[in-house]
């Protein structure tokens, strides 16, 4: 499924099989996630070039391996960083990869993504998926489950017990960020201005909490923001017990956060970003699911084909959970 132009919807279209060159393999795809940076993609906003076949958080098994790739087979399960980084710089050496210094773009921007049969990407971005993981959900593991793994990981230091708010909580990545700050024991607020979603989130069970924002029963220890506009942003400084941290892992266009530079000093708050994740963390997230703490949260399936719809139901914010493309599946022929 090709988009031809920046903006324009993905096309059926026949391409030639690609095959890998050195360091690098190519993947038949099974399935692939569908969230809003894939809408970020389709604008060109995240860089590279078009025509392009868009789609990231994919998993498949490995079709072939270049000259000089040793530790992947033919067969093997798989799933893959959608960073292209070097591998070598100060950051890439020291499992913070996503702030790569030679970074090289995404996969499904800067080359050709997951939206297709076939993939082609450099082989070190590949994470092996267990077998008791479906290769169905190791697409959305990823990314959508990943990148709440880093936050917990790496921006915060939550105790048992911690409010932890998360902001868009209704969302891909916002469903599954309340599904990981529950496995470190954190008390978890579910911020969603949706009804819809809000009662979704309810009957799921995972939040002690459901709010709709306008009101804050508690002070948290952490606010994860997933919206990151100029209301949620500042509602979340609010929502922020002294000590605090307000974490930003998504964001609208060029919203902006302002705040009374003596609240952070009074509070001895914390204002951090966090990006994606490393392929050590998505092992780790593949790892939870395998041993069943966690279950990926999917809101939708469909066929390739119905991907124009997909993009349609992304950019209407109306879909709970995550969407998930069975590229595999082609019901269409
Ligand atoms: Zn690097």
């Amino acid at each position: 499924m090709v988009v031809a132009e920046a903006g324009g919807a993905p096309e059926l279209t026949r391409l030639p099989v690609p095959t890998p060159g050195p360091g690098e393999v190519t993947v038949d795809v099974v399935a692939c996630g569908a969230g809003l940076t894939l809408e970020m993609a389709r604008t060109g906003a995240l860089g590279g070039g078009f025509p392009r076949v868009l789609g990231h958080e994919f998993s498949g098994h490995v079709r072939e391996v270049g000259e000089g790739v040793s530790n992947w087979r033919p067969g093997d399960r798989v799933t893959a960083s959608f960073y292209l980084t070097c591998g070598d710089c100060h950051w890439c050496r020291h499992g913070r990869e996503t702030l790569c210094t030679a970074f090289g773009g995404f996969v499904g921007a800067a080359i050709d993504g997951a939206f297709a049969e076939v993939i082609r990407v450099p082989a070190r971005n590949l994470v092996a998926v267990p077998e008791q993981v479906e290769l169905a959900d190791a697409g959305i593991v990823a990314d959508a489950l990943a990148t709440p793994l880093h936050v917990m990981n790496q921006r915060l230091s939550t105790r048992a017990g911690d409010w932890v708010a998360v902001i868009g909580a209704g969302g891909g990545l916002g469903v599954h960020t309340v599904a990981v700050a529950r496995t470190v024991g954190a008390r978890v607020a579910a911020v969603e201005s949706n009804a819809d979603k809000r009662k979704a989130l309810t009957e799921l069970g995972l939040a002690d909490l459901v709010l709709d924002g306008s009101d804050w029963p508690i002070a948290c220890a952490a606010v994860i923001d997933c919206v990151g506009n100029t209301e949620t942003l500042a509602e979340s400084m609010r929502a922020l017990a002294p000590g605090g941290t307000l974490v930003v892992l998504g964001v609208r266009g060029t919203d902006r956060l302002t705040i009374p530079a003596i609240d952070l000093i009074l509070g001895e708050l914390t204002v951090t970003g966090t990006r994606y994740a490393s392929r050590n963390e998505i092992a780790q997230a593949l790892d939870l699911v395998a041993a069943g703490r966690i279950h990926p949260i999917v809101g939708a399936r469909f066929p390739l084909v119905e991907l124009p719809a997909v993009f349609e139901l992304v950019r209407s914010g109306q879909a709970f959970g995550r969407i998930v493309v069975d590229v595999a599946h082609r019901s269409a022929g």
